[in-house]
């Protein structure tokens, strides 16, 4: 007789990040099961890739990060996306956000201004074959006017104060999340359109994330 197989400790450590998630708030079954079929491990660089499976962010190239799932999870929620939904993400970073995102709805837009780092996530995306990605290297801060108005905007690096230029790219019943902020701690704002012209804005918690930065980055 042989002996039952031992469980994989990916699927087992999976297990625990969605069960810490939904404990700490994500409750979404839509979001969880995105994040639990996007495989963090090939979004975090060789060094950390170990702890693809712990819920904190972690270093990626450029000095950056690749968002703590919890977040992702908590920003996923806040979106409200539908399966029509039209998304900008301003911020590719390593891509893992943008694949959940992609997940869930119809298209996402997603802007990077490191070329290095958004060439990495256009293979990841590829190998997974996550074919409603339109990415763009360029300056998110400016959104992404001939593509708008979107239903959704999700910015992942912190803008320092009320992302005015992106929240004229949203329809008037959207919703845009957005960090803001100029501090290393900044406000994790929900934006919600009323219909008529005019955001509601709510704080969901305090979060700290990477500047939102002018500009395309020079290096690469
Ligand atoms: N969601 C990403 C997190 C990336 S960190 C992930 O899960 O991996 C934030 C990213 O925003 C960084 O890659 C940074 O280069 C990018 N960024 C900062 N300012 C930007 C801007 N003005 N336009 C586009 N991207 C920007």
């Amino acid at each position: 007789m042989s002996e039952p197989a031992e469980a994989d400790p990916h699927e087992t450590q999976l297990a625990r990040l969605i069960l810490a998630l939904r404990s700490q708030g994500v409750t979404d079954p839509g979001v969880l099961a995105a994040i639990e079929r996007t495989p963090r491990d090939l979004f975090t660089p060789e060094l950390f890739r170990e702890r693809s499976w712990e819920d904190s962010a972690l270093p990626i190239a450029c000095g950056q990060t690749i968002s703590q799932p919890y977040i992702v999870g908590l920003m996923t929620q806040a979106l409200t996306l539908e399966p029509r939904s039209r998304v900008l993400e301003i911020g590719t970073g390593s891509g893992y956000q943008t694949a959940v995102l992609s997940r869930l709805a119809r298209l996402v837009y997603t802007v990077e201004r490191y070329r290095t780092l958004l060439q990495e996530a256009e293979a990841r995306f590829k190998a997974l074959q996550l074919a409603n990605i339109i990415t763009k290297f360029g300056d998110g801060g400016a959104g992404w006017p001939e593509q708008a108005p979107f239903d959704r905007i999700l910015v992942t690096a912190a803008a320092p104060s009320e992302p005015k230029n992106l929240l004229a790219q949203l329809k008037p019943s959207g919703v845009l999340v957005a960090p803001v902020g100029k501090g290393p701690v900044q406000e994790l704002m929900r934006y919600a359109g009323d219909g008529a012209g005019a955001f509601r804005s709510e704080v969901l918690c305090e979060v700290r994330f990477v500047p939102l930065l002018d500009g395309v980055a020079r290096e690469l």
